[in-house]
Parts: C-alpha cells; structure tokens; sequence
C-alpha cells in the first residue's frame, strides 16, 4: 500500500477530495431532466430476455466519497425538490414511447448514488415513483448497503405484487482490507447483512464487482474479481456485474502515478467473465462501457466487445460445446 495513501475513513475522504480539483461536474446537468437514458436487453433469468428502459436520474451528489467513484461529475451541487424526480421520469418515459412503440418489460432507475437516501431522492416523491414504475415488471435501483433495511419496505409494497424490486449493490471486492482502502464505508459483515435482509423481504440482488481495484496487481486482480463474484452469490446475490476499474476522479489518476492501480487487461474481463458464468451460480454480466481504455487499439476493443456482449447475451462463453 502507498504511504501516502491515509489509514482513516476521514483523512481518506480528504486525500480522495483533494485530487478532485480540475475535473469539473457535467454543466447541462437540469434538476428536471434525466442526466441519460438507454434501452437494453438482458437475459431474465428464466430463459428469456427482458427489455430494459434505465433511467439515470439527476440529483445530488451520493453523501459518501469512494475511491474509484467519478459518478459525482454527473450530479448537481445542491438536492433537487419534491416533483423533480417525478417530472424526469414523466419526460423520460414520454420520450421513450415516443421513440420506440415496444414498451420495455423492466426499468431501472440509477441515480448516482442510493435510491433510498432521503437526501438524493425526497421521501414525498416515493409514492409517486412507485405509481409511476408499477407498470414494470421489474424495477431495479442501487442503494449503499447501510442504507437497506426496513426504510425500503414501503417503496417495495407500493409496487404492488406484479412488480419485483431489485437492489443493486457495489461490494467491489470481498478483499477485506482493500474493500476498506476502497473508502466505501462497510465491511463484509455489513454487505452480509444488507443481503440477508433483502433475501428475506423477497427483494432480489444485484452486485457489482470491480475487476482489478487499486493496490492490487493484474494476477490478483483477476483472482478476487472471481472470488469476489463467489462471494457476491454465496451472500444471495441473483446478478454480478463486472466492471473494469476505471480512473477518471483525480484519485484514480494519483495512483496511477504512484504505481498503485492500472487498468487491468482486456483479456483478464474476458477471464473474469468466463469464470463467473462458470460459477453457474446465477447471471454474471461484464460491463462493457468504453472497453478500449483496457485494450490496445479499436480492433482489439471491438472484437472483445462483441465477444462480452455474445457471453452477456448467452450467459455462456462456450455455447455449442458438449456438456453446454
Ligand atoms: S456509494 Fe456508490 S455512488 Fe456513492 S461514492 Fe460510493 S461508489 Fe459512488
């Protein structure tokens, strides 16, 4: 581990602040618009596809500061007001019937940072959310682990029974010591718990695990993104999604520069993928935003992309072979 790099949660937060400085946030950032939307499709777990709406939604900016985290560029310096985030998501799904006549099956709506916290998406708005979201047979939304519990309780049965919740959670790694360098202020047991409560309220789970966090090498990174995915389902996760850690935050780079992260290869999310669907645990995604970063040149990132997306879409590396 770096010297420099602090031991604490607050001195942490600092060093991870400090070396924002000179990125700036998104500038056309509306308290009324989506920051982003997209359609996808997904396998659904019951041998089908589901069509995916997600919406990514404008608010503040998520209270705590993790080391990898750069989702902060693209929320506002202030909370938005009870109605914003209904109005974004009336504007969002107008536009996208507009545009498309086939309805997507699920939504998911990200907002930069957790679903249920009160200061980033108003209570008052919670009702009128889940009206708006009882059309879908699904709704997925990310929350921090601490944030779950019995809060969510409400939200879930207002969906009413045609519409299954699903959190997603960042756990990272199940590296205890680098998941607390991470800054993401929980521990194993914390994940644990948050999963054990979801499982229990019938709400399902998704995970994200990074591939090759800060302070490891490219070896052990591979090696905890699968132990990690292990991990992630033997807590009762239904989905892992694997990303490639990325820089982009000002820390990201100081470390890069101390020689205590660098992306980790292409060919390693290729491993990372194979493993996790080999696990035959339940769904494993790889996560496919900007592979270039991670390959030597837009050959390499395009075949690898329609690679991961065939093994996303088919939840199988080996389609075809004996035994598959
Ligand atoms: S909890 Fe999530 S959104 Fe918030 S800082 Fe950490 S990674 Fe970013």
């Amino acid at each position: 581990m770096p010297e420099s790099y602090p031991l604490t949660f607050r001195e942490r937060t600092r060093w991870i602040l400090d070396r924002r400085q000179g990125i700036a946030r998104d500038a056309d950032l509306s308290p009324q618009r989506v920051s982003h939307s997209l359609r996808e499709t997904e396998p659904d777990g019951l041998g089908g596809f589901a069509s995916i709406l997600t919406l990514f939604l404008t608010n503040r900016e998520c209270p705590w500061r993790c080391l990898m985290c750069d989702l902060w560029r693209h929320t506002l310096g202030h909370p938005i007001r009870p109605g914003d985030v209904l109005r974004q998501i009336d504007d969002a799904l107008a536009a996208d019937s507009a545009s498309s006549p086939v309805r997507p099956d699920w939504l998911k709506l990200y907002n930069a940072g957790s679903f249920f916290d009160s200061g980033a998406i108003p209570r008052e708005d919670l009702d009128g959310i889940a009206r708006r979201a009882s059309s879908f047979r699904r709704l997925v939304v990310e929350c921090h682990p601490t944030l779950v519990g019995p809060r969510i309780l409400p939200f879930r049965d207002a969906l009413g029974c045609e519409t299954r919740l699903e959190v997603a959670m960042g756990l990272e790694t199940a590296h205890p010591e680098v998941l607390e360098r991470l800054n993401k202020g929980f521990g194993l047991p914390e994940f644990a718990r948050a999963c054990d409560f979801l499982k229990r309220e019938g709400v399902d789970i998704r995970v994200f695990v990074l591939l090759r966090p800060p302070f490891m090498d490219e070896e052990t990174g591979l090696d905890w993104a699968i132990r990690s995915t292990r991990h992630a389902f033997d807590c009762g996760a239904d989905v892992v999604t694997l990303i490639p850690t990325r820089d982009g935050n000002g820390a990201m780079e100081a470390l890069r520069a101390s020689g205590d992260y660098a992306p980790p290869r292409i060919s390693s999310l290729e491993a990372a993928l194979r493993a996790g669907l080999g696990l035959r645990r339940g769904r494993v995604f790889a996560d496919t935003w900007d592979l270039h970063r991670f390959c030597a040149d837009a050959g390499e990132a395009a075949e690898s992309k329609a690679r991961l997306e065939r093994w996303n879409r088919l939840q199988d590396p080996d389609p075809g072979e004996p035994g598959h």
